[in-house]
C-alpha cells in the first residue's frame, strides 16, 4: 500500500528538476539512470516491531556529492518517540528517507528490530511505515480518495477514524459535500494546515508500526500543533514515532531528542537534559519562548 506513496516522495526531486527552467530532458534521464536501484533481497515477508538503530551511518547524495549524514548513531525502542531538531539542510529528511530505503547507506548500517534494513523484505519495510512528507501532495480528487490512497480497501469507518486522529474530521464535515468534497483545480483549496492533516490521515490509516513526520506541522500555529500532537499521541502509543521539526513544542515530550548540525549529531537527550546544557537546543528554547512559539 505504502509502496505507492514512497516513489512519489522520491519523484519530488525529479519534479523539482523539471521545474527548473534549465533542466533539460537529458539531465533528467541522466538522473533517473544514475539513481541506484534499491534491491529487495528477501522474498518472504517480515513482521516488523519497530525498534530503530542507526550505527555510524554516513550518506552522500550521488548527484550533488553532498554528504548529508556524517557518522550518525542513535537508537529508539519500539513504541518510543524521537524528535530530530536542526536547521534546514542539517540532514533531517535524509534520515527519514533512509529508514524507508529510498537510498541505501554508504557507510554504517540502519537496523530495524536488530536486522539490517537491507536484509528485510522491502515491501514489509515500507508498509510498516506511515510517512508524512514536508509538502503534502494531494490529488485533484475527493478528500475521501485522498485519504484512502493510504489503504485502498479502507472502510468509511476507518477513513473517519483516521481523519479524527489527524484532527481534520470536523473540518471535513464543515464542507457541504463533506468527504466527497473535491480538491484541486476542479474543487476547493484547503489551507496548508488542512492539507497536512489530510496527509497525516492518509499516513496513519493503515495502522503502521512506524510513523515518520517530516516537519509536517510547520504550516499550523502552535495551538493547532498541540491539538494535533495530543490526538496523535493516543494512536502513537504503540508505534515508533519520529518527528522532524524546527520547533521545541513538537519535540519537548519526546522520549529522546537529537540535534543535527551539518549532517552530524551535536547533542542528544531529553528536553530537560538538553535545557541543562549549553547548545543549540537551549538557545532555540530561549528564542522560541520570546516568540511565543510554545
Ligand atoms: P533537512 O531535512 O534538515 O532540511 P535534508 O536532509 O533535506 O535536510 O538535506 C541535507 C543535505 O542534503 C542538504 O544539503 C540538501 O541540499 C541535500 N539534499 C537533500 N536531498 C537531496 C537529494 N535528493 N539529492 C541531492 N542532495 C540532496
Amino acid at each position: 500500500v505504502n509502496m505507492l506513496t514512497w516513489p512519489i516522495a522520491s519523484i519530488g526531486w525529479v519534479t523539482s528538476l523539471v521545474q527548473q527552467a534549465d533542466a533539460s530532458q537529458e539531465r533528467i534521464n541522466e538522473f533517473l539512470k544514475e539513481k541506484p536501484e534499491i534491491v529487495n533481497k528477501k522474498d518472504t515477508p517480515d513482521e516488523i516491531h519497530g525498534s530503530i538503530a542507526f550505527k555510524n551511518v554516513s550518506f552522500t547524495y550521488d548527484d550533488t556529492n553532498i554528504t548529508a549524514l556524517k557518522n550518525v548513531s542513535f537508537e529508539i525502542n519500539s513504541g518510543e518517540t524521537l524528535a530530530i531538531i536542526g536547521k534546514t539542510g542539517a540532514g533531517k529528511s535524509t534520515i527519514l528517507e533512509l529508514i524507508g530505503r529510498l537510498y541505501d547507506v554508504e557507510k554504517g548500517e540502519i537496523c530495524i528490530d536488530d536486522k539490517n534494513i537491507e536484509e528485510l523484505n522491502l515491501d514489509s519495510l515500507r508498509t510498516s511505515i506511515g510517512y508524512v512528507p514536508q509538502d503534502a501532495f494531494l490529488f485533484s480528487d475527493s478528500i475521501k480518495s485522498n485519504i484512502k490512497f493510504g489503504k485502498t480497501n479502507a472502510t468509511d469507518q476507518e477513513i473517519f477514524e483516521a481523519a479524527k486522529n489527524a484532527s481534520v474530521h470536523k473540518n471535513i464535515l464543515g464542507f457541504s459535500k463533506a468527504y466527497e468534497t473535491v480538491l484541486g483545480e476542479r474543487g476547493i483549496t484547503l489551507s496548508g494546515g488542512q492539507k497536512q492533516r489530510v496527509s497525516i490521515a492518509r499516513a496513519i490509516i493503515h495502522d503502521p508500526k512506524i510513523l515518520l513526520f517530516d516537519d509536517c506541522l510547520s504550516a499550523v500555529d502552535t495551538e493547532t500543533e498541540e491539538a494535533i500532537l495530543n490526538n496523535l499521541f493516543k494512536i502513537s502509543k504503540d508505534k515508533t514515532t519520529i518527528i522532524v521539526s524546527h520547533r521545541i513544542s513538537s519535540a519537548k515530550n519526546a522520549d529522546k531528542i537529537i540535534i543535527l548540525e551539518d549532517g552530524a549529531i551535536v547533542q542528544q537527550g531529553t528536553h530537560s537534559q538538553l535545557l541543562n546544557q549549553p547548545g543549540y537546543y537551549k538557545e532555540l528554547y530561549a528564542k522560541q519562548l520570546n516568540e511565543k512559539e510554545m
